[in-house]
């Protein structure tokens, strides 16, 4: 699309031109194969890399489309859907890596990507240095000769901790390192990675961008020669989106720039509350000037999205006594749709350690993560509220 829509535009035309038929509304492509008319146009089809209507594991219209809105957003030349975020992140990652390589990755991810860096590629003989991502003189002390790949994500849990993404990629790009930034939890509304240098954009569509809590699905964003790459070792591994998921993600796109703008502002506002009340100790939201890295907040984001975190005064019991006690927000995890959720972190390791256990495991048993939903702010403090009085009788 050459003229240059703004985001509450891109996301309901950018993928105008793939529309087929009179529906206003994109059809559901609920077919596993796709027909040609002739041994000619069956030839191209087949042979066509990332051709929407092959093959469902090679493509689907309802792909094609999320892509093109999705990469739109990102600014990057064009995008892949696959049927996770960590069918994006494992795909990309063993897609770009081989034996004898070494790839710097961040002491704090997502659990799942931790693992895969971890435990999974040093199987196959790839090198992997784990570094602290505030400290950008450890990303670069770690570069080696055979460095092919930067993992970062920010902000990252449980603390929404920052990788200043701008850093990283002046590191990588003289060096010809290929950087990957998971901006899940930023949402593309409110970080632009690819415009920081970052060469590959992965997201976990389940998050905001499918944005109601009802589908699991990821997304790459990259020049279209890397997508390739991504896309054939994509049909190999096979974490192929559903054309129905497809279709919710496509409809839960729709309303992304609006439901981002208001998530960041009732975050903003319900963090600045949370921080008053006299039961929480310390709040972490990247948007309000405590946060330790507040200044790059500023800098590389321009909003801070729906995750809160916070820790009250007390141990395990009276944080899962609020936990519990919340009306409105629901105990569960994942974040950024249309409901808040809330996690008690330590609840996962309750049965195996005490409060002293967990605070010398780095699992404050104290701590709260909220995701911030499209409930009215006034409510929801109403709730907290309610839930903090209970807790502390
Ligand atoms: C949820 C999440 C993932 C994994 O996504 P799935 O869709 O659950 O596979 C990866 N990274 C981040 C930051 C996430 O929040």
């Amino acid at each position: 699309m050459p003229t240059p829509y703004r985001d509450e535009t891109q996301v309901l035309h950018a993928d105008a031109e793939l529309s087929a038929g009179p529906s206003v509304v994109a059809p559901i492509h609920y077919s596993a194969t796709f027909t040609a008319a002739d041994a000619e146009a069956f030839a191209e089809m087949a042979n066509t890399p990332r051709h929407p209507a092959f093959y469902t594991r090679y493509g689907n219209p309802g792909h094609e489309r999320v892509a093109a809105i999705v990469a739109e957003l990102e600014g990057t030349e064009t995008a892949l859907v696959t049927a996770s975020g960590m069918g994006a992140i494992s795909t990309t990652v063993l897609a770009l890596v081989q034996a004898g390589d070494h790839v710097i990755a961040q002491s704090r991810h997502y659990m799942s990507t931790t693992k895969l860096f971890e435990e999974v590629l040093p199987r196959f003989g790839v090198e992997v240095s784990i570094v602290e991502q505030e400290d950008i003189a450890a990303f670069a002390a770690a570069i080696r000769p055979n460095t092919r790949l930067i993992m970062v994500e920010t902000p990252v849990n449980p603390t929404l901790t920052l990788t200043d993404l701008a850093a990283v990629a002046a590191l990588a790009k003289p060096r010809g390192i290929l950087t990957i930034a998971d901006n899940t939890f930023a949402s593309p509304l409110n970080q632009r990675p690819h415009a920081l240098g970052i060469d590959i954009v992965v997201h976990s569509a389940t998050k905001y961008l499918g944005g109601h809590h009802d589908l699991t699905a990821g997304v790459v964003c990259c020049d279209r020669a890397t997508a390739e790459r991504i896309w054939k070792m994509h049909t190999t591994l096979g974490a192929v989106l559903s054309p129905m998921d497809a279709w919710l993600l496509l409809r839960g796109l729709r309303t992304l720039p609006v439901r981002i703008e208001r998530i960041n502002a009732t975050a903003l506002a319900l963090a600045g509350w949370i921080a008053q009340q006299p039961l929480v100790e310390q709040v972490w939201y990247p948007g309000l000037p405590s946060h330790p890295q507040h200044a790059l907040a500023t800098r590389q984001m321009t909003g801070h999205g729906a995750v809160i975190a916070f820790a009250l005064r007390g141990g395990y019991a009276i944080t899962s006594r609020f936990v519990a006690a919340l009306r409105l927000a629901t105990h569960a995890v994942s974040l950024g749709g249309v409901e808040s959720l809330v996690v008690h972190t330590a609840a996962m390791w309750a049965g195996t350690m005490n409060d002293a256990q967990m605070i010398s495991a780095g699992i404050a048993p104290n701590l709260v993560r909220y995701s911030v939903g499209l409930e009215h702010v006034e409510d929801l403090k109403a709730d907290i509220a309610q839930a903090l009085a209970t807790a502390s009788q």
